[in-house]
């Protein structure tokens, strides 16, 4: 087969611990450098806190696996500093197409309005994703990034885990002890410290198998998903087309439950498959083939006192939606502020409690999705058939049967409006952007630069305050403004203003030049919203109040 990817192979060196380093306690270890253990890591890098990460292996994820990363996840890298990367590498899409038999019956629009940063969806084979993450590790100073260490055993210490963890490595040259206050599991689906921990993941197994075929070649089909149910060239069943960077496509053949595995990936039976769909003529060359099942399950708790669980070791979704590593992501953006702030005493240890009730939430959302996709996939039964291909009959001309149509919700951000983190609103707003909300995107200016909102905050709490000219900012907001940067979690206030314009004493200034910020976030002069490290909406009101302003950033770290 051929490949044009050239995986790059990373080296191990013997650990000080092996030639008589001193032992010392590290404050965090992450295991598993796979997409959510190399983001984790490299955010609270980024915050500044020093991070072990571990890993069995000494590359990047082999073969076909994630493909799709989500606008939301696309934001999330760019503040871990991959985006650009991964968006120049990666297909940008926003069209998906779902076609029953020979007909199109139905196709949507990711990003319904302009000016976003970035699309609603790319492409991109997850050994790039994962390299690009491994290459921006390495230029952090705070990862001690180690290959070749595979984890063999781990144990709490102490009552209710209070002294930490300590952990068994095994690496060549033999096996080392290593202890830390806090451990983040991101070591996969079959995640080995979950059974050593003897933790159990709920969920079931759904029966159905399904052929990835990687195919390399030249065709100028659009960027756009492309899903078929029961099409000519595969009848009875479904198939979906992706196209991924370097003129690699991505066809996923579904095969049903009796299919032999071992059968289905020999060249004779992929082959027949590939040309029926893409015509005898058409010149490709396989990259990858493989045959997959998946699960659909989750850990009860994600912490498990000082062990917390992010990505597919704390759970597991179907491949429908593209769910899996962009949730992840989004566990560990979830995870590292409100670590950080407990790691330096700034927030109870009850605010990692908070880590699990909004991941755990996403993850029901996501594992309701999937599960719904999938079963509208793969129908259980004959009545579930007919029904779904009646709706896929109606949906070519009644615009309410579309609407059923279920080919992958596609992954979008968890709302967690039902956050304990939240203030709720006093006041009315319009739009989507309520307490729990991932923030929306816009184009700002500031300084005479164009820009966007996302790149602008994050990382720590602020505090938006539209206003109708920045340089008439009166001495007592001002002096609110300063009491807010020098509390003991700081919040820095920026001003929004349509016009932009300059204000005192070093203040920020985005100017909202296309009017999307005050549009998106039902803005207007007076409005204040107070915004999380993880760019979720903690609070707002229709007028700054320092009093409000300081009960919701208690609430937002957890202090209730
Ligand atoms: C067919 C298919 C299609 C998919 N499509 C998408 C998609 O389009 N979009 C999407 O978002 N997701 C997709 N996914 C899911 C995605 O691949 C996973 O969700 C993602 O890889 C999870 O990342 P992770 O870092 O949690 O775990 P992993 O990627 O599994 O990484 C775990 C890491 O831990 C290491 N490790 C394991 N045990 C140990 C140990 N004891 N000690 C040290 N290291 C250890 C492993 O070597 C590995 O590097 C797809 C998955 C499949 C199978």
């Amino acid at each position: 087969m051929l490949s044009t990817y050239v995986y790059p192979h990373f080296d191990y060196l013997t650990p000080a611990e092996l030639h008589g380093g001193a032992r010392r306690r590290h404050p965090v270890i992450v295991v598993g450098a796979g997409p959510v253990g190399l983001a984790t890591a490299i955010d609270l890098a980024q915050q500044g806190m020093p991070v072990l990460l571990l890993d069995d292996d000494a590359s990047v994820s082999v073969g076909s696996r994630g493909v799709c990363y989500a606008k939301r996840t696309l934001e999330v890298l760019d503040r871990l500093g991959v985006g650009d990367r991964c968006f120049a590498k990666g297909v940008s899409w926003n069209v998906g197409r779902t076609f029953f038999r020979e007909h199109e019956v139905y196709n949507f629009q990711l990003l319904s309005q302009p000016d976003h940063k970035r699309p609603g969806m790319i492409n991109l084979q997850q050994y790039y994703l994962e390299e690009f993450l491994v290459r921006r590790a390495q230029e952090l100073p705070g990862i001690d990034l180690r290959w070749q260490n595979r984890v063999v055993g781990v144990q709490q210490e102490g009552q209710d885990g209070e002294g930490g963890v300590t952990l068994q490595v095994e690496t060549p040259d033999g096996v080392y002890a290593l202890a830390c206050d806090w451990l983040i599991v991101a070591d996969g689906a079959r995640s080995s410290i979950r059974r050593m921990l003897k933790l159990e993941v709920e969920g079931k197994v759904f029966m159905d198998r399904f052929l990835i075929a990687d195919v390399v070649m030249k065709a100028d089909f659009p960027a756009e998903r492309w899903f078929w149910f029961d099409p000519p060239f595969h009848p009875g069943q479904s198939v979906l087309l992706h196209r991924q960077a370097d003129n690699v496509w991505r066809i996923d053949f579904q095969l049903g439950w009796q299919a032999d595995p071992d059968e289905e990936q020999k060249p004779e039976k992929v082959m027949p498959r590939i040309k029926a769909m893409l015509g005898e003529d058409r010149e490709f060359e396989l990259e990858w083939v493989s045959v997959y099942t998946f699960q659909c399950r989750r850990m009860s708790s994600f912490r498990q006192q000082r062990v917390l669980f992010v990505g597919d070791a704390a759970h597991q979704v179907s491949p429908f939606g593209a769910r899996g590593a962009n949730s992840g992501i989004q566990d560990a953006d979830n995870l590292v502020w409100k670590l950080k702030l407990v790691i330096d005493g700034q927030a109870p240890d009850s605010l990692l409690d908070s880590y699990g009730e909004e991941r755990e939430f996403a993850a029901d959302e996501n594992l309701l999705n999937s599960t719904r996709s999938s079963d509208f996939i793969s129908p259980k039964s004959k009545t579930s058939l007919s029904f779904r291909n009646a709706v896929l009959t109606l949906a070519r001309k009644y615009p309410f049967a579309r609407a059923l149509v279920n080919s992958g919700r596609l992954s979008v951000p968890a709302f967690l409006c039902g956050s304990s983190l939240n203030t709720h609103d006093g006041e009315a707003f319009n739009g989507q952007m309520w307490p729990g909300a991932a923030m929306d995107d816009a184009p700002i200016r500031e300084q005479g630069r164009d820009g966007w909102l996302l790149d602008a905050v994050g990382e720590h709490f602020m505090l938006l305050c539209s206003v109708d000219d920045p340089a008439a900012v009166n001495a007592s907001t001002m002096a609110v403004f300063s009491a807010l940067a020098a509390a003991p979690v700081p919040v820095e206030a920026v001003l929004l203003a349509s016009g932009g314009g300059a204000a005192g004493a070093g203040l920020r200034v985005f100017e909202d030049c296309r009017g999307r910020y005050a549009e998106r976030y039902d803005a207007r002069p007076g409005t204040v919203y107070l915004l999380r490290p993880d760019q979720h909406i903690a609070a707002r009101w229709r007028r700054l109040d320092a009093a409000a302003v300081a009960a919701a950033l208690t609430r937002a770290i957890g202090k209730h």
